[in-house]
């Protein structure tokens, strides 16, 4: 019976996170049809699937984290894995998340190109979103503080 109710619980967050995981597929259908899969593993203690490619970037669909092969390292795994429990817990509301991810992401180019790497980098993981991630997955990350200096540039 316990059995059961596990599967039952499964099916319950597939339902839930089947917007994230239905785009998911798509992406997963053009990589193989490009041929950009190097890799596929499972990770963490909810098995996520990480499917490592060519292309140039790191996120989390539903059940799996896309990362690239330049940045396939457990620190990047392990934080993307907290993106995947943020997917679980928010379900269609994740979106937000991963919009908000994507539009810092144009802001930065814009606004903060002016500023060293380690200082822009800071930044990122300091968002409340990515700071939840990194909480989740259990990952400390060094040197969180931003010290007012770096805008006296
Ligand atoms: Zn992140």
């Amino acid at each position: 019976m316990k059995e059961f109710w596990e599967d039952f619980c499964k099916g319950i967050l597939c339902l839930w996170q089947f917007p994230q995981t239905f785009v998911a597929c798509f992406l997963l259908i053009y990589l193989h049809d490009h041929d950009d899969i190097i890799r596929v593993y499972s990770f963490g203690k909810r098995n996520k699937k990480v499917i490592v490619s060519r292309r140039n970037y790191c996120f989390s669909l539903g059940e799996f984290i896309f990362v690239s092969e330049k940045w396939n390292i457990t620190k990047v795994i392990t934080h993307e894995y907290g993106h995947s429990l943020q997917s679980e817990i928010l379900g269609i509301f994740y979106f937000i998340i991963f919009l908000l991810s994507v539009s810092y992401y144009k802001f930065d180019k814009i606004f903060l190109s002016h500023l060293r790497q380690v200082y822009r980098t800071r930044f990122y993981y300091n968002l409340p979103w990515e700071k939840w991630a990194d909480y989740l997955a259990g990952l400390k990350r060094k040197n969180r503080k931003i010290s007012p200096a770096v805008f006296i540039m």
